[in-house]
């Protein structure tokens, strides 16, 4: 056995042995791959085989599309067939918002460049003449889409890449990972030691045993997953007899369940409520090709409809049921790039729908591996899109909810249900006492939007869209439904824009206590945060400044508020979305000489957001400092009081108006905002949401990462030449950025005004066309009440992107006039936040 290899691959199903083949493919062929058992006998080996290319999650939706492009390549490059049945897959839709689903989806597919193609009841008939087209309104098809064989496709993927040097262990167990001080990794096997300089845990069910090896809690835990295979059908096989084309993967979404052909039956899959987590411990040490006994009694209401549908399915006889593992996270997307807290340590785990994702994500975390950064923004796949709070116990409930929710519509303005409230700041009951409709955010409860007193929605209002599913709205026990979700303005509009209206003539007060923070100290902080950060650091005590964190081609990773608090001492402020991502980067980019040290203060640091006209006078009542604006200017903070209470004040905000965030110790977050409440009656102040703080940013063209922000665009494309301070002679991306200045920058971010909205405003992934040519895609979207305009961003080719350009956006499948304006439609000369 080698004892040394550049990486180690911990695990021989579909998704490690890809990311072997695809870091031998980018020239590293000193890498290893250990199995414990023989490859694919993890869950690799049961899989349905189908490839689906529908994923409405753009990081997601790009690996599934490489998938698809590289599989059928592989057998000329390694003599192996993969088994790949290019049959199609054809998705119905039985509601109005499942259609408003599919054609959201379509615009994100024509961003993207998959080919998705509509098709009316009577042309799924013929190509599914098996079935009933009752109820359908319509459905989607992909023609590029099919099954392959799993356990061949594994084989072909090893074959490729021990063709290109790499080396496969088999019946070869990992039990123990250690790092030495120079962060070489060993990794200790039943039949050696390896040493190596990257560790990657692709390890299926086993995800939370490795991570344990390395004190990491992974946040995957599987769910049971069955599928049931029937014997032959004589109208199937009449078919085969005459050589008619398989019908194709048929897709019940209303009805959360699949079916496609299988040797001569029918195979169906379905994703019922009520799947329990499994192998929570993790599977036995014995386990190899391992099934659970069948539930059938949980799948009942899915075979009726399935029979309802597919008669035939109900005319034969069940051959085989399999139940086994399939590993999810708790939003259902895989974890698939750098591990927190340990350098080298890669993870490629979660995969729920992994003989699909394999290609795309071994491609992209080869990439990262071997280059420093993927190639396409991966946010949505990042492992860091979760925090602690995702223990156990967190994983085993939204792992489920995940689970069954896997054919929900995924409205945009969905708030799922399961472990909450979990992370509730002091401020929560009054909050909801002033009515609160929460969402969350990294665990954390944030008030979306305030209903009236009273407000409620009846059965009848909620027109309920799905057939199985049959969830618009959130069911909270004991609770009034008061919205319903959808792809269009809906019940909640009018009372967003009530807030916005009200912020922006009188005060408002919101809580952003989710916000990441943290504490940079020590003599060589300024110096060490100038050469990370794309703008120059505060020289001052008490100037705030915002700050990018790039990739090294110019792209963008984080964003940072940086406030400068004392001498030698910064307070960073980023997404609370994002913590354990951009914190994960600058705890890896420290310095070990001691000279700079970092504090989490996430949950220690409350925030409240006071803003609006009246705000200084609203303040002026409870504190003693001088608020004019030469004392207290724009992007300045201070050490203030609030009565009692002392809060650093940071004169920001995310919606353009005049206004302070207080950022102060969580435990006296209640007084404060008593203080501030009081205060605020005899200028009316009300709480508003993150609802109206968006609609609010976006009138002001403000840039959100992973939205007009991202990897893949250079920071120059996204319109950040304010805050890259090209002045300073180093830091991390600029000579990336400026050769990519140098070549010709490819996208202008750009800010629509959008004619002719009724009802359904942009949200973001919408193309965008010039002449009927696709020129780029929405990045936001939505409706700014101050302005009274349906607004979108816009990442456009430049030659595209002048004022005054004309252009058309696709808004669920309906064409719209879309004029290039300036941006900040809403106060471009920032009067009202300097006023
Ligand atoms: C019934 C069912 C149907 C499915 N249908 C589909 C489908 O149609 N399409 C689709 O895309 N997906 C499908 N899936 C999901 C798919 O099977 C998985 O996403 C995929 O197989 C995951 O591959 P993997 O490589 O991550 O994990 P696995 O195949 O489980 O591989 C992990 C490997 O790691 C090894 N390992 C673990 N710990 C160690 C250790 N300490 N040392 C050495 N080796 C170790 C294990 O032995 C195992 O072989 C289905 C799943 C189920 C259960």
């Amino acid at each position: 056995m080698k004892t040394t290899a550049r990486v180690v691959v911990i695990g021989g199903g579909v998704v490690g042995v890809s990311t072997l083949y695809h870091l031998a493919k980018l020239g590293w062929s000193d890498v290893v791959l250990v199995e414990r058992k023989e490859l694919t006998s993890g869950s690799t080996w049961h899989a349905a085989g189908l490839l689906p290319l529908f994923n409405l999650s753009y990081s997601v939706g790009k690996l599934h599309q490489y998938s698809v492009g590289l599989y059928p390549t592989l057998e000329e490059e390694t003599g192996l067939n993969v088994g790949f049945s290019r049959v199609s897959n054809i998705r119905l839709a039985n509601s109005k918002d499942r259609m408003d689903e599919y054609r959201y989806y379509a615009g994100v597919a024509k961003t993207i460049g998959v080919d998705v193609k509509w098709l009316t009841p009577e042309e799924v008939k013929e190509i599914w003449p098996l079935a009933e087209t009752d109820g359908i309104l319509g459905a989607i098809q992909h023609p590029d889409d099919g099954y392959i064989q799993p356990a061949d496709l594994t084989q072909a993927l090893a074959k490729g890449a021990r063709q290109l040097g790499a080396t496969i262990y088999r019946n070869t167990t990992v039990t123990g990972i250690t790092q030495k001080a120079n962060d070489e990794w060993v990794v200790t096997t039943d039949q050696g030691e390896i040493t190596c300089e990257h560790v990657v845990s692709a390890t299926g069910s086993f995800a939370r045993q490795t991570g344990a090896m390395v004190g990491l809690d992974i946040p995957v835990v599987p769910v049971e997953h069955q599928y049931i295979v029937t014997e032959q059908h004589p109208a199937i096989m009449e078919r085969r007899k005459q050589g008619l084309p398989e019908m194709g993967v048929l897709r019940e979404s209303d009805a959360s369940w699949y079916m496609r052909e299988e040797a001569g039956g029918l195979l169906l899959g379905p994703y019922e409520i009520g799947a329990p987590a499994c192998y929570v411990k993790g599977p036995a040490s014995n386990s190899e090709y391992e099934l659970f006994p069948d539930a059938l009694e949980r799948l009942e209401p899915y075979i009726l409809s399935a029979i309802a549908r597919v008669p035939a399915f109900g005319e034969v006889g069940v051959k085989k049921v399999y139940n086994g593992a399939i590993a999810y996270t708790p939003d259902g997307s895989p974890i698939v790039g750098p591990a927190w807290d340990r350098k080298n340590f890669w993870l490629n785990e979660g995969h729920s729908f992994g003989i699909t994702a394999a290609g795309g994500s071994g491609w992209q975390l080869a990439h990262w591996i071997v280059n420093g950064e993927p190639t396409i923004d991966m946010m949505g796949v990042d492992p860091r899109r979760f925090g602690d709070y995702a223990g156990e116990g967190y994983l085993i409930e939204k792992n489920e909810e995940a689970y069954a929710k896997v054919f929900s519509i995924h409205y945009p303005d969905e708030e799922r249900e399961a472990v909450r409230p979990l992370r509730r700041t002091p401020c929560y009951d009054r909050m909801k006492a002033l009515g609160a409709v929460f969402g969350s955010v990294f665990g954390w409860e944030r008030p979306n939007w305030f209903a009236p007193q009273g407000y409620e929605l009846t059965e009848a209002d909620l027109d309920k869209a799905d057939v199985i599913l049959n969830e618009n709205h959130p069911v909270v026990p004991g609770e009034a439904i008061r919205e319903k979700w959808s792809f269009r303005r809906s019940n909640y509009f009018e009372h967003v824009g009530a807030e916005c209206r009200h912020v922006t003539e009188k005060v408002g007060l919101q809580d952003m206590s989710a916000f990441a923070k943290c504490l940079i100290t020590g003599p060589g902080a300024e110096d060490w945060l100038n050469s990370l950060l794309s703008n120059t650091v505060p020289k001052k005590v008490g100037k705030v400044a915002l700050s990018y964190l790039l990739t090294d081609e110019g792209g963008v990773r984080a964003e940072f508020t940086v406030y400068k608090k004392a001498p030698q001492t910064y307070y960073l402020v980023s997404a609370g979305a994002l913590e354990r991502h951009d914190q994960d980067y600058l705890l890896k980019a420290l310095p070990n000489d001691g000279s700079v040290r970092f504090e989490r203060l996430t949950t220690a640091m409350g925030v409240l957001v006071l803003a609006g006209p009246k705000a200084r006078d609203v303040l002026a009542k409870v504190t003693r400092t001088d608020l004019s604006n030469e004392a207290f200017p724009w992007l300045t903070g201070q050490s203030i009081s609030i009565g009692g209470a002392k809060v650093d004040a940071l004169r920001v905000n995310f919606i353009g108006e005049l206004g302070w965030e207080f950022h102060h110790p969580i435990e006296m977050q209640n007084y404060i905002f008593d203080k501030l409440m009081e205060a605020g009656a005899e200028f009316d102040i009300k709480p508003f949401g993150i609802r109206a703080m968006t609609s609010m940013a976006l009138e002001k063209s403000y840039k959100l990462i992973p939205r007009e922000l991202s990897i893949e665009y250079a920071a120059l494309e996204s319109g950040l030449d304010r805050f890259i301070s090209f002045k300073k002679p180093a830091f991390k991306g600029r000579e990336g950025l400026l050769a990519r200045k140098e070549a010709g920058l490819k996208w202008k971010l750009v800010t629509l005004e959008v004619f002719g909205v009724t009802d359904a405003d942009a949200r973001g992934s919408e193309p965008i066309y010039r002449d009927g040519v696709l020129v780029g895609r929405a990045t936001s979207g939505g409706y700014g009440w101050r302005v009274g305009k349906s607004l979108a961003l816009a990442m456009v080719a430049p030659e595209h992107g002048a004022l005054g350009t004309e252009l058309e956006i696709s808004i669920l499948g309906k064409g719209h006039k879309a004029v290039v304006i300036p941006d900040s439609p809403f106060d471009p000369e920032n009067h009202a936040l300097r006023s």
